[in-house]
């Protein structure tokens, strides 16, 4: 159950989008309109996601943004036949606009040296298998594996990339169950900001994400729209409330798009 607080919160909210002509809504994919799945390929969104966001989509009056660390080429297939959506992949490093138009940003060469040195290492620690190979930055996934062996794979990747990513000036990234040794911008807080440039500011927005990456597009959006941190246990963050999915991301999916209809 939503504490009063965050029932509070959500209704202010929903209260701006009713009377706004347009706003925005910024998703993050995986643990936020996703559940994890030990099959990266196969973790699609929660049922009833895709068709509520098709819906709100089609309305008019509100952007649906997706924000991610994925590559865009996976988003466009885990949220098919949603084929029209506005999308950040990688980070921000990829770009999709909502008529399909790609762009995509560079990587400087001295990073990209970083990144072949970081992948023979990855190689040579004998983790090729755990591996994902990246726009500007390498991935390494344990989800799946037995405790034991995904404990070890964390320990050997993180111990040999903290080092590396000091010397690098790449970051490091913990996600849930996995490592990214990647360039450190853009991030989704340049994402955010980017797409502030080009909202009039009294356009109501809002960004739903979970997990510590989306805590820079929190801080970005902080005092400007509604950021909602979508996670069943607690953790410290910025964000204004925290709601529990899939129940309570559905229901306020359902009820933006209430109070944007009719
Ligand atoms: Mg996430």
């Amino acid at each position: 159950m939503q504490n009063r607080l965050t029932t509070s919160v959500l209704e202010a909210f929903l209260q701006q989008i009713k009377a706004a002509p347009s706003s925005v809504l910024l998703l993050d994919y995986d643990g936020t309109l996703a559940p994890f799945h030990v099959d990266r390929s196969r973790a699609y969104p929660y049922p009833g996601a895709v068709s509520i966001l098709e819906r709100i989509v089609r309305s008019g009056r509100t952007k649906v943004i997706i924000i991610s660390g994925r590559p865009i080429l996976e988003l466009r297939t885990l949220l098919a036949p949603m084929n029209n959506l506005e999308m950040w992949g990688t980070h921000g490093l990829e770009r999709q606009l909502s008529d399909g138009s790609y762009s995509r940003g560079q990587v400087s060469d001295e990073n990209a040296t970083s990144l072949a040195e970081a992948e023979e290492w990855i190689t040579a620690a004998g983790l090729a298998s755990r591996a994902e190979i990246k726009l500007g930055g390498i991935a390494v996934h344990w989800r799946g594996l037995p405790p034991a062996e995904a404990r070890s794979v964390q320990v050997l990747t993180r111990d040999g990339w903290t080092e590396f990513a000091k010397r690098s000036g790449l970051k490091l990234l913990h996600f849930e169950a996995g490592l990214e040794l990647r360039v450190s911008h853009p991030d989704k807080g340049d994402a955010v900001r980017s797409i502030l440039a080009d909202l009039e500011p009294s356009v109501p927005i809002a960004y739903l994400g979970d997990d510590l990456t989306d805590e820079d597009a929190f801080h970005v959006l902080s005092g400007h729209g509604l950021t909602v941190l979508v996670k069943a246990d607690y953790r410290e963050s910025i964000a204004d409330v925290r709601i529990r999915p899939p129940h309570e991301l559905i229901d306020l999916l359902e009820r933006w798009l209430i109070n944007i209809s009719g």
